[in-house]
């Protein structure tokens, strides 16, 4: 079905992904991780083996080179045996971009060799406890001292991967208190720098990359750590954003076809009154309903994804792709509990992990209202008076 919408090269590349997926990485493999709270590392580094962390990367930098859309993707099967483990290597490649697209030739040498093979990952801190859907009302302070060094002070929460072993923050602070926007940098912070208290959170969601809160009381971090220039936070951000939807509405989609095979196996097997559930027309219909939703939410991911390689704006379209895929793999997951009926509550079932990280996907990223918000401006309603 899919291979309809993409040529040759493209289809047999998300076969790749699938494949290693199955045999490299295994769904056995994503349930532990889940199920003890323990980050990726040995998936992480044969991925990095692959080259994959340098997909977008151009190659002069080091990188294997190829679009939004080759990376889109290597998303949707990333996402197939659940969101976290997506993004444990999701999240960093969108710091890593960033650096290729704002960093200095000092930054790029130092972080963007070792990112590609493995040996160092990002992480990225916008969320505070007053920052949430309001981004930019950050909080946390960086200051120059009389040396150029920064002194940061202040807590940012849900950190994503912050607590994984060499891992670099890139932290939005504020650097200008009268400016809302402008007033906003991004600092490169070490996970390790003295100073850095990072508190792992007891989230229902993301137990492989794990969330976290991080505490920072007049931290020293180098002048070279800026990101960028000062007062282009909001500008870094905002970029980061939109490719950052576009690579999870990708991974919800494989992971949202992922729960709709689990239920389709699960309808074929299971017996009930004397024959398999799945000739129940209403569990037919449920799986009927939720293939055309996951339909639905690659085409808008593919239409995304497209415009973007093309250079074209997409910010309504990478909105449309995050809100319907998000939500379809909450709807997807919801309707996959129901088919499984009492073995869903099983952790070697999936689903109920399924449910939880669709649970997250609708909130972070920006949540389904934000995302509406995005979309509806791109419709022009008339504003009045
Ligand atoms: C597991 C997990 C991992 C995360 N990882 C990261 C990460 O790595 N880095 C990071 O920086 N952040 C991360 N986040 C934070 C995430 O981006 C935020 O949770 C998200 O942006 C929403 O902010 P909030 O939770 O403060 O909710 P709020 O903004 O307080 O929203 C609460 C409710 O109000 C609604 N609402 C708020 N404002 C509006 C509005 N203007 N119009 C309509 N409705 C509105 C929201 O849609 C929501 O339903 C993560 C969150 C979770 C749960």
């Amino acid at each position: 079905m899919t291979s309809n919408f993409l040529d040759e090269a493209q289809a047999d590349w998300l076969k790749t992904v699938n494949d290693f997926m199955d045999k490299e990485v295994t769904v056995e493999y994503v349930r532990a991780c889940d199920s003890e709270r323990r980050y990726p590392y040995e998936a992480y580094a044969k991925i990095a083996a692959q080259g994959w962390l340098g997909i977008m990367i151009p190659e002069d930098e080091g990188g294997s080179g190829g679009d939004i859309f080759d990376y889109s993707l290597m998303a949707e099967g990333l996402g197939k045996f659940g969101f976290d483990f997506a993004c444990s290597v999701l999240v960093p490649t969108f710091t890593a971009m960033n650096i290729i697209k704002f960093g200095s030739a000092t930054q790029k040498a130092t972080y963007v060799k070792p990112f590609i093979e493995g040996k160092i990952r990002f992480s990225v801190s916008i969320s505070e406890p007053d920052a949430g859907s309001d981004a930019s009302n950050t909080k946390t302070r960086a200051r120059r001292d009389e040396n150029g060094d920064w002194i940061v002070s202040g807590q940012k929460l849900w950190c994503s991967g912050a607590a994984a072993e060499d891992t670099i923050i890139a932290m939005l602070v504020r650097t200008d208190a009268q400016d809302k926007h402008g007033g906003l940098s991004v600092l490169l912070i070490p996970n390790d720098t003295p100073g850095v208290e990072i508190r792992k959170l007891p989230t229902l969601s993301r137990h492989a990359t794990g969330t976290t809160e991080i505490f920072l009381d007049e931290v020293r971090v180098p002048a070279a750590a800026l990101l960028g220039e000062v007062g282009q936070g909001w500008k870094i951000i905002t970029d980061h954003l939109e490719l950052e939807r576009c690579a999870v509405a990708a991974a919800y989609t494989g992971n949202a076809q992922q729960a709709v095979h689990t239920a389709n196996r699960y309808a074929q097997e299971r017996i009930q009154f004397g024959k398999p559930i799945y000739e129940f027309q209403v569990i037919k219909h449920m799986l009927a309903e939720s293939q055309t939703q996951v339909d639905a939410a690659r085409l808008l991911c593919y239409r995304a994804a497209r415009m973007k390689a093309q250079g074209l704006p997409a910010a309504c379209e990478t909105s449309m792709a995050k809100l319907f895929g998000s939500e379809t793999l909450k709807s997807c997951a919801l309707d996959g509990m129901q088919i499984l009926g009492g073995y869903a509550n099983l952790p070697e079932a999936d689903m109920e992990r399924y449910l939880r990280e669709s649970v997250q996907s609708t909130i972070g990223g920006g949540t389904s209202q934000i995302q509406r918000t995005v979309i509806a401006k791109s419709m022009r309603l008339p504003t009045r008076a």
